[in-house]
């Protein structure tokens, strides 16, 4: 397929949810131009490990790139508790009738395998090392400018499609966001007790502490104040080990080993429209939220995947009106659950007030005594709706 000729759709950034929607549309024969911004995709460098829903297994699955991820690692049953006060839940898979109740994956072993599916597929042309720099919408196409090997690229398609994970483009739609003040450190650990494929999180006044069982041990994720983060990061692995273990009590084991420490920035941010004049945006470029419920690749696969079928249940141009009210219209409900109940998640948790303590054990309680609300919560999580 050549560069120059006319797209059915340009995607732009080629991350997961990117990386994802090129299969996705490609499976139903569209021709799709994916431009990603660096040379290799796959970055040796991120230590994300990401937890994708039983729900996001069944959509890589039907892309055909899920038995490629290696490694992968079952999530059985999630631990959820406070410190200091009363109240937790724990939820199982058997609550939702499915065999695990996610996966941990690296973000790169996920890239690795989505790159790989993309490459073989005759529909879609990656070019690597383009980066875009401006999106013009006209009646009947769209041009987007890229920067190739420092010339200039216009490639113009029906839809462009922006899963770029920043928002970055200018005067695309307007964004609404909220700093939380907080980074998350994101490392690997080791503990003394085997994890049985179980997750903690665990809210603290500072921040939330997700464990995620990954291999033989754990990804952790720890949520702070971008200080503290900065003084974690930087602390001798000893003194940071003893830290961890008196955050996080000994419910996971004892902390024995840590790999390098990384922080990232967390921040959220939403786009008031997913859509433009022929342009739709997904995955972090229309929603990025916090990893507290590890909700947002998640999020961003089912954005992908329903644009697909959308496009398929409205034949011709991909680009049109039509199909982009449709797609926003199908995406309203679950986008505004996600970022809703994230953002309760992080701000309910981060306060200390007696009565918001006290409230939060009432809510955990509940939660784990009550099985329609688990089933619901479950649901939510993993599909992004509720039966
Ligand atoms: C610490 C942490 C933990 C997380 N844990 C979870 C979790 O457990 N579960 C979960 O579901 N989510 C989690 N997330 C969120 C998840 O990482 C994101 O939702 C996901 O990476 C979004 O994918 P994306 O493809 O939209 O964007 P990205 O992953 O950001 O990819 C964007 C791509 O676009 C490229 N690009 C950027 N600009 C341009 C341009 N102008 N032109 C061309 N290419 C461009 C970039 O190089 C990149 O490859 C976590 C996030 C963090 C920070």
């Amino acid at each position: 397929m050549s560069l120059d000729s006319q797209h059915d759709v340009v995607i732009v950034g080629g991350g997961p949810v990117g990386g994802a929607l090129a299969l996705a549309l490609a499976n139903r024969a569209r021709s799709v131009l994916l431009a990603e911004a660096r040379q290799d995709p796959v970055p040796g460098d991120d230590p994300r490990s990401l937890a994708l829903s039983y729900g996001s297994r069944l959509v890589l699955e039907r892309l055909g790139v899920w038995n490629q991820i290696a490694p992968s690692t079952a999530i059985h049953a999630i631990h959820v508790s406070h410190r200091g006060a009363l109240g937790r839940a724990v939820l199982v898979a058997a609550d939702a009738g499915v065999p695990a109740l996610g996966y941990v994956v690296p973000y790169a072993a996920l890239q690795r395998a989505l790159r790989a599916s993309v490459q073989k597929s005759p529909h879609v042309t990656l070019l690597l090392g383009a980066r875009a720099a401006q999106i013009t919408a006209a009646a009947e196409s769209v041009c987007v400018q890229l920067e190739h090997r420092s010339e200039q690229r216009a490639v113009h398609a029906r839809l462009a499609a922006i899963t770029d994970g920043s928002m970055a483009l200018e005067g695309l739609t307007r964004v609404r966001v909220r700093d939380y003040g907080q980074s998350a450190l994101v490392t690997n650990v080791l503990t003394s007790k085997p994890h049985h494929n179980w997750a903690f999180e665990r809210f603290t006044p500072d921040g939330s502490m997700a464990l995620l069982p990954r291999e033989a041990g754990f990804a952790l994720v720890w949520t702070a104040a971008p200080d503290r983060v900065q003084q974690l990061c930087s602390l001798s692995a000893r003194t940071f080990q003893a830290q961890l273990q008196s955050a996080f009590g000994e419910r996971a084991g004892t902390f024995i080993e840590i790999e390098e420490r990384t922080a990232f920035p967390l921040v959220l941010r939403i786009a008031e429209r997913p859509t433009a004049a022929r342009t739709v945006l997904l995955g972090n470029a229309a929603q990025t939220l916090h990893p507290v419920a590890g909700q947002g690749l998640n999020l961003g696969l089912r954005d992908a995947w329903e644009l697909a079928e959308v496009m398929q249940t409205h034949p011709g141009d991909p680009g049109s009106t039509h199909v982009l009210t449709a797609y926003a219209g199908r995406r309203h409900r679950d986008r505004a659950s996600g970022v809703l109940i994230t953002d309760a998640l992080v701000r309910l948790f981060s306060n200390n007030r007696l009565v918001l303590r006290w409230l939060r054990g009432c809510g955990l309680t509940l939660l784990d005594a009550l099985p329609p609300a688990k089933h619901a919560f479950v649901q939510q999580m993993m599909f992004g709706r509720v039966f």
